[in-house]
């Protein structure tokens, strides 16, 4: 399933450019260790270059606006992470920069401050599996309470897909979201594997989004593929986005798009999920 040429790129026969919610950048040295690990500890990446690079061959899919995403396992790094994804982001044609914060270190809400009202990123990642933090950290909530202020976007990966931790709770961010209703939350993966529990959330929280990443594809990457039928999407295909893990994916990129067609994603909802959903909360048309 690689990719001959892993810098070769072709447009997925939409008629339209695509929006990818779900992409991750990171300078260079962090990027090789980032892959490592993938590749000792998950799967193959398909897709290895530098971060220019990368970021024109998701264009060449089609791809007119993709997130620049990274998260944090330490405390130290937040900052010179945050300033190269401004400056990476602001290199990159359709690259919507998104910060991430280690819970805990001091100088968070400064620091996430300055990049909403200032640089202008649309959000943050949050990575418990990584991170190890509790998300609803009650030294995060200021933080939070800016995000639903500001309307930025707090993507995260809570649940027990690929696998869990203590961390990766889906009633942590039940937990936020009761406790702050209005916060703005991409839940990355479906959910996954507490898919059912997800819609639940999806019911109760309008401000809550999801995204497709890995979740449809063919590739035995995540233990289970999306078991829920349509009707149970139907009421939400507004909330849906397409994100795609690129460029830490052990398949092609045309099978994140391939697998939505699969499970039923036709026309305009097809549409909706692969772009209007996103311009619509990024205001982007
Ligand atoms: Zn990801």
């Amino acid at each position: 399933m690689r990719a001959t040429d892993p810098l070769d790129s072709q447009p997925l026969g939409l008629s339209w450019d695509i929006i990818d919610i779900h992409a991750h950048f990171f300078p260079p040295g962090w990027f090789e260790a980032v892959w490592n690990f993938f590749e000792k500890h998950n799967w193959p990446i398909n897709y290895k270059g530098a971060p220019a690079e990368l970021a024109q061959q998701l264009r060449g899919f089609g791809v007119s606006h993709f997130t620049v995403l990274n998260y944090l396992h330490k405390p130290g790094l937040r900052d010179s992470l945050a300033e190269w994804t401004r400056d990476f982001a602001a290199s990159q044609p359709g690259a919507i920069p998104f910060g991430t914060l280690y819970p805990g270190e001091p100088g968070n809400l400064e620091a996430a401050r300055r990049w909403f009202l200032e640089w202008d990123f649309r959000g943050l990642k949050i990575q418990p599996l990584v991170s190890k933090k509790y998300v609803p950290d009650p030294d995060m909530y200021p933080v939070f309470e800016l995000m639903a202020e500001t309307g930025r976007w707090l993507l995260i990966h809570i649940g027990t897909a690929p696998y869990p931790n203590e961390f990766t709770n889906l009633g942590d961010l039940e937990k936020l979201l009761n406790d702050i209703p209005g916060l703005p939350v991409i839940l990355a993966h479906m959910g996954g594997y507490e898919f059912e529990r997800a819609l639940n959330l999806m019911e109760r929280f309008p401000s809550l989004r999801m995204d497709t990443t890995m979740i449809f594809v063919n590739a035995g990457v995540f233990d289970a593929r999306y078991p829920l039928p349509m009707e149970r999407l139907s009421p939400f295909l507004d909330r849906i986005l397409f994100g795609s893990d690129f460029p830490n994916i052990p398949y092609d990129y045309a099978e994140s798009i391939d697998g939505l067609r699969r499970y039923g994603f036709a026309g305009a909802d097809l549409e909706r999920i692969t772009r209007a959903n996103a311009a619509r909360i990024l205001g982007l048309d």
